[in-house]
């Protein structure tokens, strides 16, 4: 990361780019066979890893979105993909082959997956996909996109190959509070062989859902990561900062704030290593997980209140990387499925929806 630090970063949000350097000095360090199984040439080294991995990319000032998606994106294939799909594994944990997006939200249904207005009719030995989606990251610069739709039978997953569709599919930037590279994606009379199906018709959803454990635990590390990088430097500013003679840390108003979002912070990162231990012990960790990310991600929330605080009108100085990292921990306080997640599947509440 000291060849990346906050200022790389801060230029590719200006610019809404891609970190290509970093993805490749990624790829050369073997970061993304992290969680693909060595028989796939991966090095299977484990969630553990890759939540560390995405944490530390953040706490040094970065964004770790693309190496998230590559990293853990891919584990569809691993778990619910044909042999033929899984041959791409070895070119994804090399980097050579860009695995980034998956494209399941539309604009009418949003949260809610069950009622998606897109569609696969089957067509000879193959399916005819036509698609409208939104918000979709990195869409732009992904060579294979996994496509959420739904068939006669339920929402149904398939892995297209981006270049053999490139006159079907139409891709929109979204400017977005972030740089996640958000676009709306158009699917145009795709003809797919049967063969680009992951998983059963009817089973999309499901395919997807088997990672969503995982996902929420590297949305957890992210946030952690995001939140000890604002704590780093509002620690630093209090205890260098001096107005009316005394550094600004040791007044109540700037240290209370600090010490509430470490306790947080602690707290959330405590809950994201429980849920990797039951992720490892073979539990699906549901339950552990989405406590994880709800904790991480508000105490990022509030570690981002907490820098503001710190550095009062510094703080929006782009120069400072805080406006920044606020602008990125918004990105993961979106929880209200979790908690009805929670409310029904750990508390036992009827189920709201
Ligand atoms: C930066 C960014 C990147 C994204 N990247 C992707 C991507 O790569 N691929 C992709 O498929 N999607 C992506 N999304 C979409 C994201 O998953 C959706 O925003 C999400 O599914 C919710 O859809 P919506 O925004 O339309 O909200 P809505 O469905 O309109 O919901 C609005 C609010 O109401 C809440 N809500 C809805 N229903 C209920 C309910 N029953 N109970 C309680 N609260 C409820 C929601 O939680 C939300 O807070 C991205 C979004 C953002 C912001």
């Amino acid at each position: 990361m000291r060849r990346y630090d906050a200022d790389y970063w801060r230029r590719l949000d200006e610019q809404k780019q891609f970190p290509s350097e970093f993805f490749d000095a990624m790829a050369e360090a073997g970061y993304f066979g992290t969680l693909i199984p060595e028989a796939y040439g991966g090095s299977d080294a484990g969630p553990e890893v890759a939540s560390v991995i995405v944490e530390e990319i953040n706490r040094q000032g970065g964004d770790a979105a693309a190496i998230n998606a590559q990293m853990a994106i891919s584990g569809v294939i691993v778990r619910s993909g044909s042999e033929a799909q899984r041959a791409r594994l070895e070119q994804i944990a090399k980097g050579k082959l860009k695995c980034l997006a998956v494209a399941a939200t539309e604009s009418d249904s949003g949260a809610d997956m069950s009622q998606l207005e897109s569609s696969a009719k089957r067509q000879g030995d193959g399916w005819v996909l036509e698609a409208k989606k939104m918000f979709i990251s990195m869409a732009e610069h992904t060579e294979l996109l996994l496509l959420l739709v739904n068939s006669e039978v339920g929402p149904t997953l398939f892995l297209i190959d981006v270049a053999e569709a490139k006159h079907h599919i139409e891709v929109r930037p979204m400017p977005m509070v972030v740089n996640r590279m958000t676009t709306s994606l158009f699917v145009d009379g795709l003809w797919v062989p049967d063969s680009a199906r992951v998983g059963a018709p009817g089973e999309g959803l499901a395919c997807l859902m088997r990672g969503f454990a995982l996902r929420r635990i590297l949305a957890a590390a992210e946030s952690i990561g995001n939140a000890r990088f604002l704590l780093d430097k509002s620690l630093e500013q209090a205890k260098s900062r001096h107005t009316f003679n005394r550094p600004i840390g040791q007044n109540q108003g700037v240290q209370y704030p600090l010490a509430q979002a470490y306790a947080k912070i602690e707290a959330a990162d405590l809950m994201r290593w429980d849920a990797l231990r039951e992720l490892r012990s073979g539990s699906d960790a549901g339950g552990r997980s989405a406590l994880a990310k709800i904790l991480a991600s508000e105490a990022a929330w509030e570690m981002a209140r907490a820098a503001l605080t710190a550095f009062g009108g510094w703080a929006l100085a782009s120069e400072m990387h805080i406006e920044r990292k606020l602008r990125e921990c918004t990105v993961f306080v979106f929880n209200n499925m979790l908690l009805s997640y929670v409310s029904h599947r750990v508390l036992e509440l009827p189920k709201a929806f």
